[in-house]
């Protein structure tokens, strides 16, 4: 049997256009965006569709989105940009918050938890979308405050709003484009320098952009209603199989159930095992799930997203977390079902 892939919030496959649109600039639009003859302008045409092309798609100017390598550069590139202006007054965090995100804000020196609000709080930092349990949070309102959200899960996933936010960060390599391209959105008159120093975007980002990944991005933002779409309706699938597996009785918990939460996704707690066993089982029998974020793995903490619910820290290290393609079919859930069957 083919392998079956179920860790799709960690990096999904890229779409066939965005591979098929990075050889084409790697062989066509190699030139850099920044020189001022043809090659090098014909490159910059290339680069300021593409962001047209993106903003349009999130409803934003496209001035106001600054490319980079990935999410954790640009919420490094975010927090130590606001850092000068608002590091010293106190900053409200989600706790389950990615590591990717709570990293910078170390060297902010008042982080208050949500839902604690302190007075006087000028920054709130809250995730579209959790990475291991899927569950989608609300913006908090904190009148006056500079608000923060993380995209990278949730991006081609359910639809994005971006009025109740200031700044955002989307990954590429989530939503079927390739490695290496991000996006940083920043709302015009925020308190924000820029921290690598270059010429490009804007001087928002120093370094030669990454034009082969960035037009793959453009591709696959192309179909990114497709991708929702196909998304949406993996809920049947997902809620079938857990409801499957809650009917074995054997003590497994579905975290995050009846909440708002990725149709893609479901953290199941296997009460009594270790997680990550159980994926090695899982693996060895030809299906890659995760026991949390990939970003994690390797390291033996127990994960916060799940002991911020009030999980312990035995209950976080029997979680497993299946993440579908949008393109799951029924029988490989049905085989990954047989699987969890048999090993637990
Ligand atoms: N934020 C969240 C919620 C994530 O899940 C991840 C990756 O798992 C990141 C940020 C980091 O994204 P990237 O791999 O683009 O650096």
């Amino acid at each position: 049997m083919p392998r079956l892939y179920f860790d799709a919030n960690a990096s999904v496959p890229p779409h066939p256009s965005a591979v098929e649109a990075v050889g084409r600039a790697m062989a066509e639009d190699w030139a850099n965006p920044t020189s001022t003859h043809r090659e090098g302008q014909r490159a910059r045409h290339r680069l300021e569709e593409a962001r047209r092309e993106i903003a349009l798609s999130l409803g934003v100017a496209p001035g106001e989105l600054v490319f980079c390598a990935s999410a954790t550069e640009a919420l490094h590139l975010l927090f130590r940009g606001l850092q000068p202006a608002l590091g010293e007054r106190p900053v409200a965090v989600f706790p389950g918050e990615h590591s990717a995100c709570l990293n910078p804000l170390r060297d902010w020196t008042q982080v208050a938890w949500l839902p604690d609000i302190p007075p006087d709080c000028a920054t709130v930092v809250q995730m579209a979308a959790n990475n291991e349990t899927g569950i989608l949070y609300a913006m908090p309102q904190v009148p006056g405050a500079v608000r923060v959200k993380d995209c990278a899960q949730a991006w081609g996933k359910v639809p994005m709003d971006l009025s109740d936010c200031d700044m955002a960060v989307f990954s590429g390599h989530k939503m079927g484009g390739p490695r290496g391209a991000a996006l940083l959105w920043l709302r015009p008159g925020l308190p924000w320098e820029p921290v690598m120093e270059g010429p490009q975007e804007r001087r928002r980002r120093g370094g030669t952009e990454d034009l082969p990944a960035i037009l793959g991005l453009a591709a696959a933002v192309r179909h990114l209603t497709e991708r929702q779409s196909l998304n949406a309706s993996l809920v049947t699938l997902r809620d079938g199989l857990e409801a499957e597996i809650l009917g074995w009785n054997r003590g497994v918990e579905v975290i995050g159930k009846g909440l708002p939460r990725l149709p893609n996704t479901s953290a199941l707690l296997f009460r009594g095992r270790n997680g990550e066993a159980l994926q090695v089982a899982l693996d060895m029998a030809g299906f890659a799930v995760s026991t949390g974020s990939a970003c994690h793995s390797g390291a033996v903490k127990p994960s916060h997203a799940i002991t911020m619910l009030g999980y312990s820290s035995d209950e976080a290290r029997s979680v497993v977390r299946l993440s579908f393609l949008p393109d799951a079919r029924p029988a490989e859930v049905e085989a990954l079902a047989a699987a969890l069957k048999r090993l637990t």
